[in-house]
């Protein structure tokens, strides 16, 4: 490790939860990564502070009177960090030859192409932008076949899957004596709330995780458990198995963080505290192992462990999902699509929280499923299921305000 250059990394959504956990376990490791580029879409503060702190070679803001602002800012504070601005810039610092390792922390479609353009340049694509890969997942997986990129997932369910998995195995391949894999679920805020209830939940309660604080758009999916439905579709792709062999299960203490079932009966889980360093730790360093800060587990404290089946009449996103997955093609995009619609709207409080499966289960009946062989046609998909969407939050509009 000594005689090792330390390795270029950029952070796409460094200012997000993802992006600041990311860079408290790198600043753990100055031996290891030198931070070349941090990317944010409006958080000038944030990312301005982590310029000072890492010193990137290019800082990039997706919103160009933003990188204006970062750009005076920085001013004499980070004389070598290089502003750079707009969508195309974060595709750029994704794939520069300079770079290793990309953690992809963008929150929804907008981290599809760099995250892509990640694989495409044969990096360690470290993923929590699920969203990406729920709506390109052939194509994503298919660039990273190409290329010999690495897949890491962040997600911490699917990063305990990799974990579990048999020696050697790499994600996009069918691991060998798998019968199945369970994602565990917290079950979110409203894991006990009566359906009858649901219907006024505000987004404040929605984005008050009991485990884990995260993005807003991450914390209302968790909540109407579409984040798991999207979940299910993440493990579909990194591990190449049908719906049937995925299972989803709730788990309210988020102490295991997902397991494998093998042919012969076996049972292999990975277990820590509800720490997504722990997850980034383990994609940064793999194969090796390196320290996170996260604290140890001490698991007589936690003393029980519950699971229980999930409630689908409560939570029809999950259904809608494997639903989705079934389907196969642009379903999944289209699926995704509304899903950042309506969970903007609800957050807006354009919407009800039991209105956001029903937009997704109206655009979805009104949708053809194509191929998902081509770019165009996935954000083809993507487009027009927004305006579908929209189209839906129209013609429920006389309810708003409720
Ligand atoms: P967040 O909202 O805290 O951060 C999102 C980041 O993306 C920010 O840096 C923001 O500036 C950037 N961003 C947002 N919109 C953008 C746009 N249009 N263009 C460019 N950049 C944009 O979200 P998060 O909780 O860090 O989640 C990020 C991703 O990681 C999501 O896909 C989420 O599902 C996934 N994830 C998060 C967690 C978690 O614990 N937070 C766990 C698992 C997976
Ligand atoms: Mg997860």
């Amino acid at each position: 490790m000594q005689d090792r250059q330390p390795a270029g990394i950029t952070i796409l959504g460094a200012t997000g939860s993802i992006g600041v956990n990311t860079l408290d376990v790198v600043s753990r490791h100055p031996e290891r990564f030198r931070v070349v580029a941090l990317t944010a879409h409006t958080d000038i503060d944030t990312l301005a502070a982590q310029c000072r702190q890492f010193q990137p070679q290019y800082a990039v803001m997706a919103d160009p009177a933003a990188a204006e602002q970062l750009e005076q800012r920085l001013g004499a504070t980070a004389p070598d960090v290089q502003v750079l601005a707009g969508s195309a810039a974060l595709v750029e610092v994704a794939g520069l030859p300079e770079v290793d390792y990309v953690m992809a922390a963008i929150v929804g479609a907008a981290g599809l192409l760099p995250s892509l353009e990640a694989a495409r340049k044969g990096k360690h694509v470290l993923l929590a932008n699920k969203e990406a890969l729920v709506m390109s997942g052939a194509l994503f997986m298919q660039a990273v076949r190409d290329n010999n990129a690495v897949l890491l997932p962040i997600d911490s369910e699917h990063n305990a899957l990799l974990q579990c998995m048999p020696d050697r195995y790499t994600t996009g391949s069918v691991p060998p004596g798998v019968s199945s894999i369970t994602l565990t679920a917290s079950g979110g805020p409203f894991r006990e709330t009566p359906a009858s209830k649901l219907m006024s939940v505000t987004p404040e309660q929605a984005c008050a995780h009991p485990n884990w604080d995260m993005g807003r758009k991450i914390s209302v999916d968790s909540a109407t458990m579409m984040n798991k439905g999207l979940e299910v579709i993440e493990a579909g792709w990194l591990f190449d198995l049908p719906a049937a062999s995925i299972r989803v299960v709730l788990h309210p203490q988020s102490i295991l963080h997902s397991m494998v079932e093998y042919t012969d009966g076996s049972v292999l889980a990975q277990l820590g505290n509800p720490d997504m360093r722990i997850p980034i730790s383990h994609a940064l360093g793999w194969p090796e192992r390196i320290v996170s800060g996260a604290e140890p587990l001490d698991i007589a404290a936690i003393g029980q462990l519950q699971f229980s089946a999930p409630d689908l009449e409560r939570f029809p996103c999950l259904g809608l999902a494997f639903d989705a997955w079934r389907a196969g093609g642009t379903a999944p995009a289209i699926l995704n699509a509304v899903n950042e619609v309506a969970v903007q709207a609800f957050l807006d409080r354009q919407l009800a929280f039991t209105d956001i499966p029903r937009a997704i289960a109206w655009v979805m009946e009104r949708s053809d499923v194509q191929d998902a062989g081509s770019l165009d046609t996935v954000l083809a998909a993507d487009a027009r299921a927004r305006e579908r969407a929209s189209e839906y939050l129209a013609s429920i509009s006389h309810r708003v305000g409720t």
